[in-house]
């Protein structure tokens, strides 16, 4: 339990004497009061905070929901809006409200209470995209919130996902999922490649196809569904085989993040094809995958901040036995699988791919991981730059 009178040093300082500032408390937080007992109840986090508090600090704490200044908020207060006016002037008498209203906001912002965004909900999106993001955005302003970036809008993180550019490379089991979780997010420019044609046996798991796509390209089909999904994207498809680095050179150019789902002609050729198309101004999400029970997450390859793909192969083919990349990646042609499991797979690499675009930290970094849908476990571990790798080193 604490006491806003004795913490109040920790954040009274932090805040602005902007005038036009309208305070609101972050919306994952549900607020209850329990005589002079504040509880803030952290959805996000599945946190309570619980603080002593007098009767004028509960009033300023009612009206935190961003349509007033914090003069506004003090003059209500201080009127006591609701009841219990008596007590309300009691518990203030002689303090000077205005600062003590600051002071219930430091203490706030210091617990990561308080909303960061100074700007209207949504602002500058127009009517149409604030409507269509409206869940996503309320996730976005949390993560802004809960300090996990120095963006303080997540206006400010959608922004960047519109203005980004992600190339899904094989739009199967795999990329399909990766493609049309980042049309639903709405990363402004998606290029998707691949060079097959849509197969009935793909359909079970191939989630951008359905029955009546059976015989067309993939690129075709993928980019018409992707388009209805959110035309706020712009999918560009791209209908090739690659051979080698330099089929991919227009692809990756200028892309804020590469998701390498292609397979053929092996998975481990691929590969070094993406990562040296990519290095070293494109990070690549590589080695992802999927066969019977276990999912491949790969790891995520950041120029200037991670190790690079020929460390992780370094480090992988130098293994044998239970992380021996090659026999889990290359043999996955007509190997065993389900949507319901390669969807899990493609999710969580649409989700790091949209942690590199906003510029939240990425999770898969420096590790390879994989998931055993069995016991739905991840198991990761960690793979170091070489000290004398010939790419990433100094
Ligand atoms: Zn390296």
């Amino acid at each position: 339990m604490r006491h806003f009178s004795l913490i109040h040093a920790l954040g009274g300082k932090l805040l602005t004497d902007d005038l036009e500032w309208r305070p609101r408390l972050r919306e994952s937080v549900i607020v209850q009061t329990d005589g002079s007992t504040l509880l803030f109840l952290c959805t996000a986090d599945r946190t309570v905070k619980r603080f002593t508090a007098d009767d004028f600090v509960v009033q300023v704490v009612t009206l935190l929901d961003g349509s007033r200044t914090v003069a506004e908020i003090e003059r209500l207060a201080r009127g006591g809006v609701a009841n219990g006016t008596e007590r309300v002037r009691e518990a203030l008498g002689e303090a000077d409200g205005r600062e003590l209203v600051r002071e219930v906001l430091g203490v706030l912002a210091a617990e990561n209470i308080l909303s960061k965004a100074q700007e209207p909900a949504f602002a500058g999106l127009g009517a149409g995209r604030a409507d269509f993001y409206d869940r996503q955005l309320r996730l976005l302003q949390d993560f802004c919130d809960e300090g996990l970036t120095p963006e303080r809008s997540g206006v400010g993180l959608q922004r960047r996902l519109d203005a980004a550019t992600a190339v899904v490379l094989g739009i199967g089991g795999l990329g399909g999922w990766v493609a049309l979780s980042l049309a639903g997010a709405g990363v402004g420019r998606i290029r998707i490649c691949d060079f097959d044609r849509v197969e009935a046996s793909n359909l079970t798991r191939q989630v951008l196809f359905g029955v009546g796509d059976v015989g067309a390209p993939k690129v075709d089909a993928a980019a018409t569904r992707l388009r209805s999904h959110n035309s706020y994207v712009e999918v560009t498809a791209v209908n090739r085989r690659i051979t080698g680095p330099d089929d991919l050179a227009d692809l990756v150019d200028g892309a804020d993040v590469v998701i390498n789902a292609a397979d053929q002609p092996t998975a481990n050729d691929v590969a070094d094809w993406v990562a040296a198309a990519c290095w070293p101004r494109v990070p690549h999400i590589m080695g992802t995958g999927y066969a019977y029970h276990i999912g491949v997450l790969g790891t995520s390859i950041i120029p200037g901040r991670t190790a690079c793909w020929a460390c992780v192969r370094a480090e992988t083919f130098a293994d044998h036995g239970r992380h021996r990349m090659e026999s889990l990646v290359g043999k996955r042609e007509k190997a065993g699988a389900m949507g319901a499991l390669c969807g899990l797979v493609g999710n969580v690499l649409a989700w790091e791919a949209i942690r590199i675009i906003t510029g939240l930290p990425p999770a898969l970094g420096d590790r390879w991981s994989e998931i055993d849908f069995w016991p739905l476990e991840i198991q990761s571990r960690a793979i170091p730059k070489r000290p004398d790798c010939p790419v990433c080193g100094p």
